[in-house]
């Protein structure tokens, strides 16, 4: 696949739905998630305001992946409302929903092995929500964000170390430009060195502004990567808080800090 071509089909698919790079929050509102007869999620409501970073923390099985999935349209919600700059997703088909602006980087990485880096950050350009900055300009920018990127650009994605491999996965959601990024799990099997790496990418987003929806179990790396968190157990919302008051709470430095 040509880059360019990959870029210019991306546009064109994009003209119907044009949100522009406005600041808009996440709403969720009584959100439930069944599968079959068993609650995965049980009427949960959170908020991720513009430029604000939010993490979700718990347990396996807490229900995290269930509520970003629903989020992004990938299971059926069988109750609540969740609404993105005021637009309804409920009633937006889940291909759609990253045309408008929501950037969604799932638990495994799942980057294509077979294809190069380059071509894997050019798919996500694919589903980009509006036109603008060229793709190529956020080529670039990808590839300062993540330098080994740039240096393996040639490569088959399945040629990298995890890490790599999830670098190039943020990457790749990036390249539509997103107002908000939900990332599943994005520490999963990293080795505690390669996790201190993905903080400083997680910080660095911070900083230029865009909204962030962490979900994770290491709940150390979610304290400091995010501003708020909210704390799931068995499908609900146990506590919501500050990241820095949940880090001190004693029930919590028990239960998901082993303090
Ligand atoms: P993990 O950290 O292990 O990914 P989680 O907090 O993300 O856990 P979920 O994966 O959302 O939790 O799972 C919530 C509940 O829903 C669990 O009881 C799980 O077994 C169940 N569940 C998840 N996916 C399915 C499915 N496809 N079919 C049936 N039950 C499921």
């Amino acid at each position: 696949m040509n880059a360019d071509t990959t870029a210019r089909d991306g546009e064109k698919t994009a003209e119907r739905i044009e949100p522009g790079p406005a600041p808009a929050t996440l709403t969720v509102e009584d959100l439930s998630v069944h599968y079959g007869g068993v609650c995965a999620v049980n009427s949960i409501g959170f908020t991720v305001e513009p430029g604000q970073s939010v993490g979700i923390i718990g347990a396996n099985g807490a229900g995290k992946t269930s509520t970003l999935k629903a989020l992004m349209g990938l299971v059926p919600r069988s109750a609540g409302r969740v609404t993105f700059g005021g637009v309804d997703l409920t009633k937006v088909k889940a291909r759609e929903i990253v045309r408008h602006g929501i950037g969604y980087v799932p638990e495994g990485r799942h980057v294509f092995p077979g294809l190069t880096v380059e071509k894997n950050l050019m798919l996500g350009a694919y589903a980009r929500a509006w036109r603008g900055a060229g793709t190529r300009e956020s080529l670039a920018e990808v590839y300062e964000l993540f330098p080994v990127l740039g240096e393996m650009r040639g490569r088959l994605a399945g040629a990298l170390s995890g890490g790599q491999q999830q670098m190039l996965a943020v990457g790749r959601a990036l390249m539509a430009r997103p107002r908000l990024i939900l990332l599943d799990e994005p520490s999963m099997g990293l080795s505690p060195k390669l996790v201190e790496g993905i903080l400083a990418v997680l910080l660095r987003l911070r900083e230029e502004g865009l909204s962030l929806l962490l979900v994770e179990q290491n709940a150390k790396l979610t304290f400091e990567a995010t501003s708020d968190c909210v704390v799931m157990e068995n499908g609900e919302v146990a506590m919501v808080g500050t990241s820095r008051d949940l880090r001190d709470d004693v029930q919590v430095r028990r239960i998901y800090l082993g303090l």
